[in-house]
């Protein structure tokens, strides 16, 4: 039996066979820097070559291998130059398209060459195609086997490939016979999953055996994965843990409630703060008299009522003398919150600032040059507050607004703007529920407040179902509502994810409805348009001269228009219910009664129907947030799909939910008592990228 526990983190993966200064360059990028490094850079997927697919059974997207004959082989001249080879076999015919190819590569590509290939099948120009497959030429098809067992694939990067790292992969192995893994987690866990040795789990996912599970090792579901896959988990939630520890060391200065701005704030509202609200800010307000960075995230269905919180927040702040700064997503956002924060904030005597990317130069060097100075004391704007000159005089507090639509990175960029030093405290709000274990997990860092009542006086929206057979009473009905004085949006959904596409759909839409409804007017807002153009149709919007606004979902953050009372929303069945449940906060904000049509297509599954239907029978976010994730994953709720953060090797939030509260129990009982042990699962897990996690 072999010894030495905890060498592999202390060897340099050079001990591995065929690693050289070079490649071990090439492996640092991907954070491999010993051999433990390289063992726990586990296979992210498995893809199943152990037999060949007839050419006439391939399915779109369904990665497969092929073998036929070549019937063609030529250099073909379109938008891009490329190699096209045609084969068959007795079932049908594919093509497979190379845009880099060589001279060589083309001439052994002669007509009759028996060829075995590996790829996705695409829909191109002839029938499916498959782009750049790894494919082999076959000299005796009897005497070359397709893959025994399952085939890993391995996240890489520029120069390295797939074969290589599986070969890397098998010589790290043949090292466990010297050294083997340590066992970090209590021996619960290994029973837990019935694997009592790092080391066999290690060998079985990097190199699959013949006669392995195939379904339950694609679906990563195999006990040994699953046992990573718990120890991945942990290392996240851990890291997030340390990242809150070392945040919460430094200083932060400590505010007090400001009494008496706070009552002067409250008396020029026209309304009172919500139980719900006042109870966040008593939160907030605990936070920052602390004396550490208050890292607390606000959650609030739309409507809720964020923003005020946010102000009163701020007001603390920058009655002590500190600056505040406000990012939100849009220019339109950013605007809104603008005007909401002089309104309030401007009566009192505060200076509130607004920086956006539309800004002119010498405007925007006006506005930073004060800024820095010191002049304003609130600062509401988009990305373009992250900047680097942008630079604060004393910067107390950073809010951030839809947070989902930012990275960690970048919230963590506001922590540096003080030219004073001083370390503000943050605040992130988001409208997007997020049920509670995986919060816990994917924002471990941050304290939680809800604010889980609307302000009263609210109805809720009427949500109804109707086809899209039915449009000319939909159309009847707008037509009623904007002769009450009620205002209209029409939302236009994305027929695939571009932008383009969306505002050509929805251009076309508003030239039928303003053919069908001459007396209305109409406005429309797509991503396409200028950042000017698009405020302008929205101010319009808002100031009631515009009765019906068409839009893309670009409407879906944040805005606020009372009056608008009627929603429909062209084929809902495009999107997630989260988004739907945001877009349709964009009405009832006011005390009139709200409804929201859901204009769905021709061909809607039970299934959909099914999905759709949990919109008409709750307004509630945090039940359609559930929903939402059992039905589509974590992925989509927490917008990582946009910032491509929070990458697992081979967890998955949504599939190993289940072992959330196992993974919180065992890392809080870590951090209390083993420390040390902390340590060496956080290097196991992120070694040398450690650095870079911060809150
Ligand atoms: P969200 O939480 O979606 O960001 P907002 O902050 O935009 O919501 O608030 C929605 C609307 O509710 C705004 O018009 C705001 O002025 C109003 N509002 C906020 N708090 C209250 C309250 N306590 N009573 C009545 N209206 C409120
Ligand atoms: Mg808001």
């Amino acid at each position: 039996m072999s010894a030495h526990p905890n060498e592999l983190a202390a060897l340099p993966v050079t001990v591995v066979k065929g690693v050289g200064g070079k490649l071990a360059q090439t492996l640092a990028k991907l954070g491999i820097h010993t051999l433990q490094d390289l063992l726990f850079h586990l296979p992210h997927r498995y893809v199943d070559r152990t037999r060949i697919t007839p050419i006439g059974k391939l399915r779109l997207n369904m990665a497969a291998v092929v073998q036929g004959c070549v019937v063609s082989a030529n250099i073909q001249f379109g938008r891009r130059r490329s190699l096209a080879c045609t084969i068959e076999d007795d079932t049908g015919s594919l093509m497979m398209r190379f845009y880099h190819f060589s001279a060589a590569q083309k001439d052994k590509l002669e007509p009759g060459t028996l060829v075995r290939c590996y790829g996705e099948p695409r829909m191109g120009t002839t029938g499916l195609e498959f782009y750049h497959p790894e494919y082999d030429i076959v000299d005796d098809p009897s005497a070359k086997p397709v893959e025994e067992a399952l085939t890993p694939v391995y996240g890489l990067t520029e120069g390295i490939t797939q074969p290589r790292i599986r070969k890397l992969a098998e010589q790290a192995l043949l090292e466990l016979k010297h050294h083997n893994p340590a066992e970090y987690l209590p021996p619960e866990v290994g029973q837990m999953f019935g694997v009592d040795s790092l080391a066999d789990a290690l060998r079985y996912l990097h190199a699959p055996p013949p006669d392995a599970p195939v379904e339950q090792l694609i679906a990563g579901l195999h006990p040994y994965q699953q046992r990573l896959a718990f120890e991945e988990l942990l290392a996240h939630y851990l890291a997030r843990q340390e990242a809150r520890a070392r945040a919460q060391a430094e200083a932060s200065p400590v505010l007090r409630v400001a009494e008496q701005q706070r009552q002067a704030f409250l008396a020029q509202l026209p309304f009172t703060p919500t139980f719900a609200q006042t109870r966040v800010l008593g939160d907030i307000n605990r936070d920052l008299q602390e004396g550490k960075p208050m890292l607390r995230m606000v959650q609030g269905d739309v409507g809720s009522g964020k923003t005020l919180v946010a102000a009163l927040a701020a007001l603390d702040v920058i009655s002590a003398g500190y600056q505040v700064a406000l990012v939100a997503p849009t220019e339109i956002l950013a605007e809104q919150h603008f005007i909401a924060f002089s309104n309030w904030l401007e009566p009192l005597g505060f200076n509130v600032a607004w920086l956006v990317g539309k800004l002119t130069a010498s405007k925007r060097r006006d506005t930073v040059a004060s800024i820095a100075a010191g002049e304003v004391d609130v600062v509401v704007g988009t990305h373009a507050l992250f900047q680097d000159d942008v630079l604060f005089a004393s910067l107390g507090l950073a809010i951030v607004d839809e947070q989902h639509r930012f990275g960690v990175n970048q919230r963590l960029t506001l922590r540096q703007k003080s030219i004073d030093g001083t370390i503000p405290h943050q605040l992130v709000m988001t409208a997007t529920p997020i049920p509670r274990t995986l919060a816990m997990t994917a924002y471990a860092e941050l304290d939680y407040s809800v604010i889980d009542e609307l302000p009263p006086g609210r109805t809720p929206v009427n949500t109804v179902l109707i086809s899209q057979k039915r449009r000319p009473q939909v159309i009847e009905r707008i037509l009623a509502a904007c002769k009450e004085n009620k205002q209209v949006y029409w939302v236009c959904t994305l027929v695939e994810d571009s932008e383009t596409l969306a505002a050509a759909n929805a251009e076309e839409t508003a030239e039928l409805l303003k053919n069908a409804l001459k007396d209305i007017n109409i406005g429309l807002v797509h991503g396409r348009l200028k950042a000017a153009e698009k405020e302008a149709v929205m101010k319009a919007f808002k100031a009631g001269e515009l009765q019906l606004l068409v839009a893309t979902t670009v409407i879906e953050v944040g805005v606020d228009v009372p009056n608008a009372s009627l929603m429909i929303i062209e084929n809902p069945e495009r999107l997630g219910l989260a988004q739907l449940h945001q877009l349709r906060g964009r009405v009832g904000r006011g005390s009139i009664a709200s409804h929201c049509v859901m204009l769905y297509g021709d061909k809607l599954s039970m299934q959909a129907k099914e999905r759709l239907g949990v919109m008409r029978e709750t307004n509630d976010g945090f039940e359609i947030a559930e929903k939402d994730l059992a039905l589509r994953g974590p992925g989509e709720l927490l917008g990582t799909r946009q910032t491509g953060e929070m990458e697992y090797r081979l967890a998955d939030l949504q599939r190993d939910a289940g072992m959330l509260d196992d993974i919180h129990e065992i890392g809080d009982s870590l951090c209390a008592h083993h420390p040390e042990t902390v340590e060496k699962i956080l290097n196991r897990w992120f070694g040398a990228r450690r650095e870079y996690m911060q809150a």
